[in-house]
């Protein structure tokens, strides 16, 4: 299928359990909505093939990245390598991760995510796809592990970034794409992003809602269960194009543009 232009949703992770009952709704909605893709985010090696499995269900809608979450980084081995090797050789597989280094609560300890990270890194560098990083608290050590391999990885975006100044230019400066979910949206722990957003040119931005979670905060009639869905990307994005002063529809045709070209899609 070739995409003309529309949203596209980088990060949802489509495989939780939230959306098992109504998928196909979840689905009609974003496409009601104007959601022409979404990336289903691997986050463990059973989560990345449920994410493959879906994407084969729906092949026009769905692609999907394959890796290790760094919270998951505790169980990496030999046969996880071999297996997310294999699963990067499926033309639905777009990225490697989501993977990198998480130090808010350390749920692996940071020398296996360091060790899960960087066979993953050299994943990336053997297949010749792009990175889908996460990072949290960890952005020294995440940019210097990184600046090791970047001449030889073909290109990543740090998903969902919520970090500061200092990081979104450390990042820039690697050349890396960045993404924002609806992060932006929460008037408690998300302002610093208003001002921030400005500074990502245009041709490295990226959109996602991290669905079921992050749901937008300042969203007006927001469902009950607050969970989130790609559907609600058209919201996020018309956000993010008013704290950037553009208008949304810019931000649509140049946020499409880098994705399709990012992912190969
Ligand atoms: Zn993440």
């Amino acid at each position: 299928m070739t995409l003309s232009t529309g949203l596209i949703d980088i990060g949802v992770n489509l495989t939780n359990k939230r959306f098992n009952k109504d998928l196909d709704q979840v689905i009609q909605r974003a496409q009601a909505a104007g959601v022409v893709q979404c990336i289903v985010t691997g986050t463990s090696l059973q989560e990345s093939e449920r994410a493959l499995a879906l994407c084969l269900d729906y092949p026009d809608f769905f692609k999907c990245t394959a890796g290790v979450h760094p919270h998951e980084a505790k169980n990496w081995n030999s046969d996880t390598e071999r297996s997310i090797r294999e699963l990067a050789s499926h033309d639905a597989v777009v990225a490697i991760g989501e993977c990198g280094l998480d130090f808010n609560r350390n749920f692996s300890p940071p020398k296996d995510q360091e060790a899960a990270f960087e066979a993953q890194l050299q994943i990336a560098v053997d297949t010749g796809l792009p990175l889908f990083l996460h990072e949290r608290d960890a952005f020294e050590r995440q940019s210097a592990i990184l600046k090791g391999f970047r001449d030889h990885v073909r290109a990543g975006v740090s998903h969902c970034f919520t970090g500061e100044k200092k990081a979104l230019f450390g990042y820039l400066d690697l050349d890396l794409h960045i993404g924002q979910t609806g992060w932006i949206c929460d008037e408690r722990r998300g302002v610093h992003l208003r001002e921030l957003v400005k500074n990502i040119p245009a041709n490295r931005l990226m959109l996602e809602t991290d669905a079921p979670y992050l749901f937008p905060r300042d969203m007006p009639n927001p469902p009950k269960d607050k969970r989130n869905a790609p559907e609600f990307l058209p919201y996020i994005a018309e956000q993010i194009a008013a704290y950037r002063g553009e208008p949304v529809e810019q931000l649509v045709q140049a946020t499409f543009e880098t994705t399709v070209q990012f992912f190969s899609l």
